[in-house]
């Protein structure tokens, strides 16, 4: 278990040893995973690395944080901007693919570094951070393009700068009249609950815009009793939650684990929003399930799990053409005007029925 004084909660693990001293890691993979290490950045918050069972070699935290040698295997298919961020951005940090809302990626440091990360080659310590000059940049342009009705905040993770940086960043989106809902996408919330405090809460809350936060979780143990007391935060102050959740080989990618994971998220007042295919980013490979598979998890869960418990499972399509549910299809259309329905037991249905509920 971690060493580290556990009185200070935004305490961090950030090096090998760090991870090693604290028996997440073992010695002898020193060697093997210094050119890993060398490239992608370590940040394991000590609130994480304490509900890592470091018994279980299969603990499903561990997988998503700790550094693995796998990560050293690039396949041809995978891609440093595998989302096509680059190919939408107008302004330095700032992404427009679609009309009405943009990404500002504010800030390009994170709590935890996922080992998954679809923006690894973006995000990190030393990553591009938007400076003042660029934040200007970015405000001019929303301000130039009424069309622009949501700014999604992410990066990296906006909820790692301070409240008044925040508060100032904030201020300046409230002033733009046509910005309407400001969405928040982190990962503070699980990672690094003791964050989310009452100076924070009142930095996003205070103003016009309406605040929404996506709050990215992709196993029931990362929902602590100290995430649930901030997520609590949020939703008695009116700030409502949505969970963004990426479907992960070995972390989970099973029935029971998701239906647990999702159920939770609603007791927590999360409503699950997105379940993302996940992306093509370099050595993530050993974390990828194929559509297919994604796709039976989601129909079986459609028969067994509560309607508002049921994210919608999204594929970003590599080149920067954007996001789409890929989960399975239920309504066969047939030329004459008839459409085949089938039910979520496999069985088929004539729509409209020619006589009540004929099959197909
Ligand atoms: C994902 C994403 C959004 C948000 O999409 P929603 O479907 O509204 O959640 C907006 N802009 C870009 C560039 C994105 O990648
Ligand atoms: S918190 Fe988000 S942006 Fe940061 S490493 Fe994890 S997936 Fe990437």
């Amino acid at each position: 278990m971690p060493v580290r004084d556990e009185s200070h909660p935004n305490q961090r693990l950030t090096t090998v040893d760090d991870l090693i001293s604290s028996n997440l890691l073992d010695d002898a993979d020193r060697v093997s995973l210094k050119q890993v290490v060398s490239k992608y950045a370590i940040s394991v918050p000590t609130h994480l690395a304490r509900l890592i069972d470091s018994a279980d070699p299969d603990d499903p935290i561990a997988r998503q944080i700790i550094p693995h040698v796998e990560e050293s295997i690039t396949t041809p298919d995978e891609n440093a901007d595998p989302i096509g961020d680059f190919t939408h951005s107008p302004v330095k940090g700032l992404v427009h693919r679609y009309p009405d809302r943009v990404l500002l990626k504010a800030h390009s440091a994170c709590a935890v570094y996922c080992r998954f990360c679809f923006r690894r080659e973006m995000v990190g310590p030393g990553g591009d951070t938007m400076s003042d000059t660029d934040l200007e940049a970015g405000f001019t342009y929303i301000a130039a393009h009424p069309e622009i009705w949501e700014v999604i905040l992410t990066g990296g993770d906006p909820l790692v700068l301070s409240p008044d940086r925040l508060d100032k960043i904030f201020e300046r989106l409230n002033a733009i009249e046509h910005v309407k809902v400001i969405r928040i996408h982190t990962r503070v919330p699980v990672a690094e609950p003791g964050r989310i405090t009452d100076e924070l809460i009142i930095a996003l809350g205070k103003r016009r815009a309406t605040v929404y936060v996506a709050v990215h979780c992709n196993h029931a143990n990362e929902l602590s009793e100290e995430a649930r007391q901030a997520c609590d935060r949020f939703t008695t102050s009116g700030i409502p939650l949505l969970g963004q959740t990426v479907l992960l080989k070995g972390v989970n990618d099973d029935i029971k684990t998701l239906d647990v994971l999702f159920r939770k998220m609603v007791t927590a007042r999360i409503t699950p929003y997105y379940l993302h295919h996940p992306d093509l980013a370099p050595g993530t490979g050993h974390f990828r399930v194929s559509l297919e598979d994604g796709q039976s998890l989601i129909k079986q869960l459609r028969g067994t799990l509560s309607g508002i418990a049921l994210p919608t499972y999204m594929l970003d399509i590599p080149g920067g053409h954007g996001k789409v549910p890929v989960g399975p299809t239920y309504a066969d259309i047939r030329v004459n005007g008839t459409t085949v329905v089938e039910d979520v037991n496999g069985k088929t249905h004539v729509y409209p029925p020619s006589q009540p509920d004929s099959e197909a």
